[in-house]
Protein backbone atom coordinates (compact mmCIF):
# COMPACT_ATOMS: atom_id res chain seq x y z
CA UNK A 1 0.00 0.00 0.00
CA UNK A 2 1.47 3.05 -1.11
CA UNK A 3 1.61 6.28 0.85
CA UNK A 4 -1.09 8.20 -0.56
CA UNK A 5 -3.39 5.58 -0.41
CA UNK A 6 -3.08 5.64 3.36
CA UNK A 7 -4.23 9.44 3.73
CA UNK A 8 -6.85 9.42 6.50
CA UNK A 9 -10.01 10.23 4.94
CA UNK A 10 -10.69 13.41 6.89
CA UNK A 11 -7.97 14.08 4.95
CA UNK A 12 -8.39 13.39 1.72
CA UNK A 13 -10.22 15.98 0.46
CA UNK A 14 -7.05 18.58 1.19
CA UNK A 15 -4.51 16.78 -0.86
CA UNK A 16 -3.79 17.80 -4.13
CA UNK A 17 -3.17 14.73 -6.62
CA UNK A 18 0.25 16.57 -6.97
CA UNK A 19 0.98 15.96 -3.53
CA UNK A 20 -0.01 12.28 -3.60
CA UNK A 21 2.26 11.78 -5.59
CA UNK A 22 5.32 13.56 -4.39
CA UNK A 23 3.75 11.61 -1.23
CA UNK A 24 4.26 8.46 -2.73
CA UNK A 25 7.90 9.62 -3.80
CA UNK A 26 8.73 11.09 -0.13
CA UNK A 27 7.88 7.53 1.23
CA UNK A 28 10.04 5.73 -1.57
CA UNK A 29 12.73 8.13 -0.63
CA UNK A 30 12.60 7.49 3.25
CA UNK A 31 12.83 4.38 3.01
CA UNK A 32 15.18 2.97 -0.22
CA UNK A 33 17.45 5.72 -0.73
CA UNK A 34 17.89 7.45 3.00
CA UNK A 35 16.84 4.45 6.18
CA UNK A 36 19.84 1.84 4.28
CA UNK A 37 22.83 4.76 4.40
CA UNK A 38 21.89 5.87 8.24
CA UNK A 39 24.99 3.59 8.99
CA UNK A 40 27.33 5.38 6.11
CA UNK A 41 25.70 8.84 7.83
CA UNK A 42 26.87 7.75 11.26
CA UNK A 43 30.35 6.41 10.39
CA UNK A 44 31.13 9.57 8.16
CA UNK A 45 30.56 11.70 11.32
CA UNK A 46 34.64 12.52 12.53
CA UNK A 47 35.98 11.94 15.92
CA UNK A 48 36.25 14.01 18.62
CA UNK A 49 36.56 17.55 17.44
CA UNK A 50 36.36 16.66 14.34
CA UNK A 51 32.77 16.10 14.98
CA UNK A 52 31.77 19.50 14.67
CA UNK A 53 34.46 20.79 11.25
CA UNK A 54 33.27 18.15 8.84
CA UNK A 55 29.96 16.59 7.99
CA UNK A 56 29.26 13.20 6.02
CA UNK A 57 29.69 13.54 2.45
CA UNK A 58 26.62 11.07 2.01
CA UNK A 59 24.32 14.10 2.60
CA UNK A 60 25.48 16.23 -0.42
CA UNK A 61 24.85 12.88 -2.40
CA UNK A 62 21.47 12.36 -0.77
CA UNK A 63 20.82 16.20 -1.58
CA UNK A 64 21.37 15.64 -5.55
CA UNK A 65 19.16 12.75 -5.59
CA UNK A 66 16.19 14.22 -3.88
CA UNK A 67 16.53 17.57 -5.83
CA UNK A 68 16.44 15.49 -8.83
CA UNK A 69 12.93 14.34 -7.50
CA UNK A 70 11.88 17.87 -6.65
CA UNK A 71 11.79 16.90 -3.02
CA UNK A 72 12.77 20.19 -2.15
CA UNK A 73 12.01 22.98 0.48
CA UNK A 74 8.24 20.96 1.15
CA UNK A 75 7.82 23.00 4.70
CA UNK A 76 6.91 26.69 3.08
CA UNK A 77 3.35 26.82 2.66
CA UNK A 78 2.10 28.07 -0.61
CA UNK A 79 -0.62 30.04 0.83
CA UNK A 80 1.85 32.63 2.11
CA UNK A 81 4.87 32.18 0.30
CA UNK A 82 6.23 31.91 -3.53
CA UNK A 83 9.61 30.58 -2.80
CA UNK A 84 8.39 26.54 -1.67
CA UNK A 85 7.50 23.92 -3.79
CA UNK A 86 3.79 24.81 -3.47
CA UNK A 87 2.03 22.50 -0.67
CA UNK A 88 -0.40 23.36 1.51
CA UNK A 89 0.21 22.59 5.42
CA UNK A 90 -1.48 19.68 5.13
CA UNK A 91 0.49 18.28 2.39
CA UNK A 92 3.61 19.00 3.59
CA UNK A 93 2.62 17.61 7.04
CA UNK A 94 1.40 13.86 5.08
CA UNK A 95 5.11 14.23 4.05
CA UNK A 96 6.66 15.12 7.05
CA UNK A 97 5.11 12.20 8.69
CA UNK A 98 7.55 9.98 6.22
CA UNK A 99 10.32 12.36 7.02
CA UNK A 100 10.35 11.82 10.23
CA UNK A 101 10.90 7.86 10.27
CA UNK A 102 14.79 8.57 9.09
CA UNK A 103 17.48 10.92 10.92
CA UNK A 104 18.66 12.21 7.90
CA UNK A 105 15.53 12.53 5.22
CA UNK A 106 14.57 16.10 6.53
CA UNK A 107 17.89 17.80 6.14
CA UNK A 108 18.49 15.66 2.25
CA UNK A 109 15.38 17.50 1.50
CA UNK A 110 15.46 20.57 2.85
CA UNK A 111 13.17 20.71 5.48
CA UNK A 112 15.24 20.41 8.48
CA UNK A 113 14.60 22.55 11.57
CA UNK A 114 15.94 24.50 12.65
CA UNK A 115 16.57 26.11 9.64
CA UNK A 116 12.86 25.72 8.60
CA UNK A 117 11.55 28.22 10.77
CA UNK A 118 14.77 30.26 10.05
CA UNK A 119 13.70 30.52 6.41
CA UNK A 120 10.13 31.17 7.54
CA UNK A 121 11.31 33.96 9.37
CA UNK A 122 13.48 35.35 6.78
CA UNK A 123 10.08 34.92 4.11
CA UNK A 124 7.66 35.96 6.01
CA UNK A 125 9.82 38.92 7.93
CA UNK A 126 12.68 39.56 6.69
CA UNK A 127 13.91 43.06 4.01
CA UNK A 128 14.83 42.21 0.72
CA UNK A 129 18.46 42.83 1.34
CA UNK A 130 18.12 39.64 4.12
CA UNK A 131 16.64 37.69 2.24
CA UNK A 132 19.25 38.15 -0.27
CA UNK A 133 22.27 37.74 1.70
CA UNK A 134 20.43 34.81 4.02
CA UNK A 135 17.19 33.17 2.60
CA UNK A 136 18.56 32.27 -1.11
CA UNK A 137 21.54 30.06 0.35
CA UNK A 138 19.15 28.48 3.09
CA UNK A 139 16.86 27.57 0.61
CA UNK A 140 19.51 26.62 -1.71
CA UNK A 141 21.18 24.71 0.82
CA UNK A 142 24.16 25.60 0.59
CA UNK A 143 24.09 26.57 4.57
CA UNK A 144 22.64 26.39 7.59
CA UNK A 145 21.07 28.42 10.48
CA UNK A 146 20.17 28.25 14.11
CA UNK A 147 17.65 30.07 16.12
CA UNK A 148 19.17 31.65 19.51
CA UNK A 149 16.30 32.33 22.38
CA UNK A 150 17.30 29.98 25.73
CA UNK A 151 19.67 31.23 28.01
CA UNK A 152 21.12 29.11 30.91
CA UNK A 153 20.78 31.91 33.47
CA UNK A 154 16.96 32.30 33.36
CA UNK A 155 13.93 30.29 33.04
CA UNK A 156 13.40 30.39 29.52
CA UNK A 157 9.95 28.48 29.06
CA UNK A 158 8.63 32.32 29.81
CA UNK A 159 10.21 34.45 26.76
CA UNK A 160 9.41 37.87 28.50
CA UNK A 161 12.93 36.55 31.18
CA UNK A 162 15.17 36.90 28.25
CA UNK A 163 18.40 38.96 29.27
CA UNK A 164 21.19 38.95 26.19
CA UNK A 165 21.47 42.88 25.87
CA UNK A 166 20.72 44.66 22.70
CA UNK A 167 22.61 48.14 22.65
CA UNK A 168 22.51 50.47 19.72
CA UNK A 169 25.43 52.87 19.10
CA UNK A 170 25.68 54.44 16.32
CA UNK A 171 25.09 52.48 13.38
CA UNK A 172 25.52 49.45 15.18
CA UNK A 173 23.89 46.96 17.49
CA UNK A 174 26.20 45.53 20.70
CA UNK A 175 25.44 42.18 21.79
CA UNK A 176 26.62 40.90 25.27
CA UNK A 177 24.57 37.36 26.46
CA UNK A 178 24.45 33.67 26.96
CA UNK A 179 22.56 31.58 24.85
CA UNK A 180 22.36 27.79 25.41
CA UNK A 181 20.55 24.66 23.50
CA UNK A 182 21.28 26.71 20.11
CA UNK A 183 20.41 23.64 17.89
CA UNK A 184 22.54 23.60 14.84
CA UNK A 185 25.54 25.76 15.59
CA UNK A 186 27.92 23.01 15.98
CA UNK A 187 27.63 22.32 12.39
CA UNK A 188 30.48 23.96 9.94
CA UNK A 189 28.03 25.14 7.25
CA UNK A 190 26.17 26.93 10.44
CA UNK A 191 26.70 30.63 9.05
CA UNK A 192 23.59 32.71 10.46
CA UNK A 193 22.02 33.31 13.99
CA UNK A 194 18.49 34.12 14.32
CA UNK A 195 19.49 36.17 18.39
CA UNK A 196 16.68 36.91 20.47
CA UNK A 197 17.51 39.49 22.72
CA UNK A 198 15.95 42.74 24.53
CA UNK A 199 16.44 45.90 22.88
CA UNK A 200 14.31 48.15 25.27
CA UNK A 201 14.84 46.30 28.60
CA UNK A 202 12.54 49.44 30.46
CA UNK A 203 9.66 49.19 28.81
CA UNK A 204 7.07 48.89 30.57
CA UNK A 205 5.46 46.53 28.04
CA UNK A 206 7.43 43.63 28.54
CA UNK A 207 6.24 42.06 25.02
CA UNK A 208 7.74 44.89 23.56
CA UNK A 209 11.05 44.37 25.00
CA UNK A 210 12.40 41.73 22.70
CA UNK A 211 14.17 41.94 19.21
CA UNK A 212 15.23 39.50 16.79
CA UNK A 213 18.74 40.17 14.92
CA UNK A 214 20.76 38.67 12.49
CA UNK A 215 24.05 37.87 13.57
CA UNK A 216 26.84 35.86 11.83
CA UNK A 217 27.97 33.07 13.14
CA UNK A 218 32.03 33.87 12.78
CA UNK A 219 31.30 37.40 14.19
CA UNK A 220 34.34 38.83 16.34
CA UNK A 221 33.24 38.05 20.25
CA UNK A 222 30.95 35.33 19.69
CA UNK A 223 32.29 32.07 21.82
CA UNK A 224 31.00 28.60 21.43
CA UNK A 225 31.98 27.11 24.75
CA UNK A 226 30.52 23.51 24.38
CA UNK A 227 28.21 21.02 22.39
CA UNK A 228 25.20 20.07 24.97
CA UNK A 229 24.34 16.19 24.36
CA UNK A 230 20.54 15.14 25.10
CA UNK A 231 20.86 11.54 26.58
CA UNK A 232 24.36 11.04 26.13
CA UNK A 233 23.70 11.61 22.51
CA UNK A 234 25.47 15.00 20.60
CA UNK A 235 23.43 15.01 17.62
CA UNK A 236 26.58 15.60 15.42
CA UNK A 237 27.19 17.47 12.98
CA UNK A 238 24.78 19.93 14.35
CA UNK A 239 24.59 19.61 18.06
CA UNK A 240 23.23 21.96 20.70
CA UNK A 241 25.75 25.20 21.25
CA UNK A 242 25.95 27.21 24.04
CA UNK A 243 26.95 30.28 23.23
CA UNK A 244 28.69 33.92 24.70
CA UNK A 245 28.58 36.88 23.22
CA UNK A 246 31.13 39.61 24.59
CA UNK A 247 30.65 42.91 22.50
CA UNK A 248 29.43 41.43 19.28
CA UNK A 249 29.14 44.13 16.97
CA UNK A 250 26.94 43.70 14.46
CA UNK A 251 25.08 46.69 11.48
CA UNK A 252 21.70 47.91 12.56
CA UNK A 253 20.05 46.84 9.62
CA UNK A 254 20.44 43.00 10.62
CA UNK A 255 17.25 43.88 13.02
CA UNK A 256 14.58 42.01 11.53
CA UNK A 257 11.55 43.90 11.19
CA UNK A 258 12.05 46.14 13.36
CA UNK A 259 12.64 47.10 17.35
CA UNK A 260 10.78 45.48 20.06
CA UNK A 261 8.92 43.12 17.28
CA UNK A 262 11.08 39.79 19.04
CA UNK A 263 7.50 38.35 20.20
CA UNK A 264 5.46 38.50 17.30
CA UNK A 265 8.40 36.72 15.23
CA UNK A 266 8.80 33.73 17.39
CA UNK A 267 4.96 33.10 17.86
CA UNK A 268 5.06 33.54 13.81
CA UNK A 269 7.81 31.10 13.64
CA UNK A 270 6.31 28.55 15.86
CA UNK A 271 3.47 27.33 14.57
CA UNK A 272 4.02 25.30 11.69
CA UNK A 273 7.17 24.52 12.82
CA UNK A 274 5.08 22.34 15.24
CA UNK A 275 3.09 20.51 13.09
CA UNK A 276 6.15 19.54 11.39
CA UNK A 277 7.71 18.22 14.51
CA UNK A 278 4.92 16.64 15.54
CA UNK A 279 4.27 15.21 12.09
CA UNK A 280 8.05 13.56 12.22
CA UNK A 281 6.96 12.40 15.56
CA UNK A 282 4.26 10.03 14.36
CA UNK A 283 6.65 9.06 11.80
CA UNK A 284 9.43 8.06 14.67
CA UNK A 285 6.31 6.24 16.44
CA UNK A 286 5.57 4.06 13.03
CA UNK A 287 8.80 3.31 12.86
CA UNK A 288 8.97 2.12 16.40
CA UNK A 289 5.87 -0.02 15.64
CA UNK A 290 7.19 -1.51 12.71
CA UNK A 291 10.06 -2.62 14.98
CA UNK A 292 8.09 -3.97 17.37
CA UNK A 293 5.94 -5.91 14.88
CA UNK A 294 9.13 -7.44 13.45
CA UNK A 295 10.63 -8.40 16.79
CA UNK A 296 7.09 -10.59 18.16
CA UNK A 297 7.21 -12.30 14.77
CA UNK A 298 10.85 -13.26 15.09
CA UNK A 299 11.32 -16.87 14.56
CA UNK A 300 14.52 -17.47 16.67
CA UNK A 301 13.61 -15.04 20.02
CA UNK A 302 10.11 -17.50 20.90
CA UNK A 303 9.03 -17.18 24.82
CA UNK A 304 7.90 -20.03 26.40
CA UNK A 305 7.64 -21.60 23.47
CA UNK A 306 5.41 -18.98 21.13
CA UNK A 307 6.55 -16.28 19.11
CA UNK A 308 5.97 -13.12 21.46
CA UNK A 309 2.57 -11.51 19.40
CA UNK A 310 1.04 -14.83 20.49
CA UNK A 311 1.23 -13.52 23.65
CA UNK A 312 -2.50 -11.71 24.48
CA UNK A 313 -0.52 -9.01 26.31
CA UNK A 314 1.85 -8.17 23.35
CA UNK A 315 -0.92 -7.88 21.28
CA UNK A 316 -2.48 -5.46 22.79
CA UNK A 317 0.40 -3.69 22.76
CA UNK A 318 0.26 -3.39 18.94
CA UNK A 319 -3.83 -2.56 19.14
CA UNK A 320 -3.19 0.24 21.65
CA UNK A 321 -0.33 1.36 19.24
CA UNK A 322 -2.18 1.15 16.12
CA UNK A 323 -5.20 3.60 17.99
CA UNK A 324 -2.97 6.06 19.89
CA UNK A 325 -0.78 6.54 16.39
CA UNK A 326 -3.61 6.90 14.36
CA UNK A 327 -6.02 9.61 16.47
CA UNK A 328 -2.60 11.43 17.24
CA UNK A 329 -2.16 11.89 13.38
CA UNK A 330 -5.82 13.16 12.94
CA UNK A 331 -4.85 15.76 15.83
CA UNK A 332 -2.49 16.72 14.24
CA UNK A 333 -3.79 16.80 10.36
CA UNK A 334 -6.82 19.09 11.56
CA UNK A 335 -4.20 21.67 13.38
CA UNK A 336 -2.65 22.19 9.75
CA UNK A 337 -5.83 22.15 7.69
CA UNK A 338 -6.88 24.85 10.13
CA UNK A 339 -3.97 26.85 9.65
CA UNK A 340 -4.57 26.06 5.90
CA UNK A 341 -8.20 27.54 5.98
CA UNK A 342 -6.88 30.67 8.10
CA UNK A 343 -3.58 31.15 9.95
CA UNK A 344 -1.68 29.73 12.94
CA UNK A 345 -2.92 32.28 15.05
CA UNK A 346 -6.22 31.17 14.07
CA UNK A 347 -5.20 27.78 15.10
CA UNK A 348 -3.35 28.15 18.14
CA UNK A 349 -5.88 25.84 20.10
CA UNK A 350 -5.19 22.90 17.42
CA UNK A 351 -1.62 23.48 17.24
CA UNK A 352 -0.88 23.53 21.27
CA UNK A 353 -3.28 20.24 21.60
CA UNK A 354 -0.64 18.51 18.91
CA UNK A 355 2.26 19.86 20.41
CA UNK A 356 1.47 18.47 23.89
CA UNK A 357 -0.42 14.66 22.78
CA UNK A 358 1.36 13.46 20.13
CA UNK A 359 4.85 13.23 21.98
CA UNK A 360 3.52 11.53 24.36
CA UNK A 361 1.83 9.29 22.86
CA UNK A 362 4.83 8.40 20.66
CA UNK A 363 6.63 8.01 23.65
CA UNK A 364 4.18 5.16 24.51
CA UNK A 365 4.54 3.90 21.56
CA UNK A 366 8.65 3.57 21.31
CA UNK A 367 8.40 2.74 25.17
CA UNK A 368 6.52 -0.54 24.26
CA UNK A 369 8.61 -1.67 21.19
CA UNK A 370 12.04 -1.20 23.42
CA UNK A 371 9.88 -3.59 25.99
CA UNK A 372 9.59 -6.08 23.20
CA UNK A 373 13.27 -6.16 22.54
CA UNK A 374 14.24 -6.94 25.83
CA UNK A 375 18.12 -5.50 26.44
CA UNK A 376 18.55 -5.16 22.85
CA UNK A 377 16.17 -2.42 23.00
CA UNK A 378 17.70 -0.26 24.83
CA UNK A 379 21.43 -0.87 22.71
CA UNK A 380 22.12 0.51 19.86
CA UNK A 381 21.21 -2.42 18.02
CA UNK A 382 17.60 -1.06 17.49
CA UNK A 383 16.73 2.59 16.84
CA UNK A 384 14.76 2.75 19.35
CA UNK A 385 16.91 4.14 22.00
CA UNK A 386 17.85 7.14 19.91
CA UNK A 387 14.04 7.63 18.87
CA UNK A 388 13.11 7.95 22.88
CA UNK A 389 16.26 10.26 23.55
CA UNK A 390 14.87 12.13 20.30
CA UNK A 391 11.04 12.78 21.39
CA UNK A 392 11.63 13.02 25.11
CA UNK A 393 13.08 16.70 23.95
CA UNK A 394 9.86 17.31 22.37
CA UNK A 395 8.36 17.74 25.71
CA UNK A 396 10.36 20.41 26.63
CA UNK A 397 11.69 22.31 23.36
CA UNK A 398 9.80 24.96 21.98
CA UNK A 399 7.86 25.50 25.04
CA UNK A 400 7.36 22.56 27.67
CA UNK A 401 3.99 20.58 28.14
CA UNK A 402 2.91 22.13 31.31
CA UNK A 403 2.84 25.93 29.26
CA UNK A 404 0.94 24.53 26.50
CA UNK A 405 -1.29 22.83 29.25
CA UNK A 406 -1.73 26.12 31.06
CA UNK A 407 -3.08 28.44 27.94
CA UNK A 408 -5.12 25.61 26.26
CA UNK A 409 -6.58 24.86 29.71
CA UNK A 410 -6.90 28.83 30.68
CA UNK A 411 -8.30 29.17 26.78
CA UNK A 412 -11.04 26.33 26.94
CA UNK A 413 -12.14 27.89 30.73
CA UNK A 414 -12.38 31.65 29.46
CA UNK A 415 -14.52 30.33 26.41
CA UNK A 416 -17.07 28.03 27.88
CA UNK A 417 -17.47 28.72 31.18
CA UNK A 418 -20.60 31.37 31.25
CA UNK A 419 -22.06 29.44 28.28
CA UNK A 420 -21.83 26.57 30.01
CA UNK A 421 -22.99 27.14 33.93
CA UNK A 422 -26.08 29.14 32.03
CA UNK A 423 -26.71 25.68 29.55
CA UNK A 424 -26.95 23.54 32.97
CA UNK A 425 -28.81 25.98 35.16
CA UNK A 426 -31.55 26.56 32.39
CA UNK A 427 -31.52 22.97 31.90
CA UNK A 428 -31.75 22.09 36.08
CA UNK A 429 -34.48 24.68 35.96
CA UNK A 430 -36.58 23.81 32.68
CA UNK A 431 -36.13 19.90 34.25
CA UNK A 432 -37.90 20.84 37.52
CA UNK A 433 -40.19 22.70 35.70
CA UNK A 434 -41.40 20.44 33.16
CA UNK A 435 -41.39 17.44 35.93
CA UNK A 436 -43.95 19.68 37.74
CA UNK A 437 -46.38 20.17 34.69
CA UNK A 438 -46.50 16.06 34.29
CA UNK A 439 -47.59 15.84 38.00
CA UNK A 440 -45.07 12.66 38.27
CA UNK A 441 -43.13 14.40 40.87
CA UNK A 442 -44.25 12.84 43.52
CA UNK A 443 -42.79 9.55 42.29
CA UNK A 444 -38.91 10.66 42.49
C1 LIG B 1 16.93 19.09 22.10
C2 LIG B 1 16.60 20.52 22.38
C3 LIG B 1 16.76 21.45 21.36
C4 LIG B 1 16.50 22.80 21.60
N1 LIG B 1 16.74 23.71 20.60
C5 LIG B 1 16.62 25.03 20.86
C6 LIG B 1 16.98 26.01 19.88
O1 LIG B 1 17.38 25.67 18.76
N2 LIG B 1 16.92 27.32 20.23
C7 LIG B 1 16.49 27.71 21.46
O2 LIG B 1 16.45 28.92 21.70
N3 LIG B 1 16.13 26.82 22.40
C8 LIG B 1 16.19 25.48 22.14
N4 LIG B 1 15.87 24.56 23.10
C9 LIG B 1 15.49 25.03 24.43
C10 LIG B 1 14.01 24.88 24.75
O3 LIG B 1 13.19 25.63 23.90
C11 LIG B 1 13.83 25.26 26.23
O4 LIG B 1 14.55 24.28 26.97
C12 LIG B 1 12.40 25.34 26.67
O5 LIG B 1 11.77 26.48 26.15
C13 LIG B 1 12.30 25.38 28.21
O6 LIG B 1 13.07 26.38 28.75
P1 LIG B 1 14.09 26.03 29.97
O7 LIG B 1 14.93 24.87 29.58
O8 LIG B 1 14.78 27.29 30.35
O9 LIG B 1 13.16 25.50 31.14
P2 LIG B 1 12.47 26.37 32.28
O10 LIG B 1 11.81 27.57 31.70
O11 LIG B 1 13.48 26.59 33.35
O12 LIG B 1 11.34 25.40 32.80
C14 LIG B 1 11.66 24.24 33.58
C15 LIG B 1 10.40 23.43 33.82
O13 LIG B 1 9.46 24.21 34.56
C16 LIG B 1 8.16 23.77 34.30
N5 LIG B 1 7.31 24.91 33.96
C17 LIG B 1 7.62 25.98 33.21
N6 LIG B 1 6.55 26.80 33.10
C18 LIG B 1 5.55 26.25 33.80
C19 LIG B 1 4.18 26.59 34.06
N7 LIG B 1 3.65 27.71 33.53
N8 LIG B 1 3.42 25.74 34.82
C20 LIG B 1 3.97 24.61 35.35
N9 LIG B 1 5.25 24.24 35.13
C21 LIG B 1 6.03 25.04 34.36
C22 LIG B 1 8.23 22.79 33.12
O14 LIG B 1 8.12 21.46 33.59
C23 LIG B 1 9.60 23.05 32.57
O15 LIG B 1 10.15 21.91 31.89
C24 LIG B 1 16.06 23.21 22.88
C25 LIG B 1 15.88 22.26 23.89
C26 LIG B 1 16.14 20.93 23.66
C27 LIG B 1 15.98 19.94 24.76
Amino acid sequence: MSASSRIPVIAQPFVSDRAKQTLDLVEQFVEKDCIPVEPIFRAQLGEGQQRWSTYPAIMETLKTKARQQGLWNMFLPKSHFSQGAGFSNVEYGLMAEYLGKSTIASEATNNAAPDTGNMEVLAKYGNEAQKKQWLAPLLDGKIRSAFLMTEPDIASSDATNIELDIRREGNEYVLNGSKWWSSGAGDPRCQIYLVMGKTAANNPDPYQQQSVILVPAKTPGITVHRMLTVYGYDDAPHGHGHISFKDVRVPVSNIVLGEGRGFEIIQGRLGPGRIHHAMRTIGAAEKALEWMIARINDDRKKTFGKHLSSHGVILEWVAKSRIEIDAARLIVLNAAIKIDQGDAKSALKEIAQAKVLVPQAALTVIDRAVQAYGAAGVSQDTPLAYLWALIRTLRIADGPDEVHLQQLGRRENRARKDEIVQKLQWQKEEGARLLEVSGLKSRL
